[in-house]
């Protein structure tokens, strides 16, 4: 019988007694056909690009070496818990920081 664990807490999944969830990211370039009408979305881009990659900084276990703007997929699985985390945010991005006072 395989054994699972979540990959993100890493808590193992009894599979059986609950359901593994599979979670799986493409990431690719896009190719637009001649940029025509496209320019303007170009910054926007560029900033979703950059939570991407901090993302992917974020899941050790990956392999960063080749990430070199070919096609990579990747597979985790995840419990519960972790499912519902991930799904409100996909791309781990933390609201909260914006709300980070500092008091003296
Ligand atoms: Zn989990």
């Amino acid at each position: 019988m395989l054994h699972y664990s979540c990959d993100v807490c890493k808590r193992p999944i009894k599979t059986g007694v609950e359901v593994r969830h599979v979670v799986k990211i493409e990431v690719f370039p896009a190719v637009e056909d001649d940029g025509a009408g496209q320019a303007t979305d170009e910054a926007d881009d560029a900033d979703h690009l950059e939570e991407m990659q901090e993302l992917l900084e974020r899941l050790d276990d990956v392999d960063l070496e080749d990430l070199d703007g070919a096609t990579r997929a990747f597979r985790f699985d995840l419990c519960e818990a972790c499912r519902q985390r991930f799904v409100r945010n996909p791309l781990g991005v933390k609201p909260g920081k914006y709300f980070d006072f500092s008091k003296n």
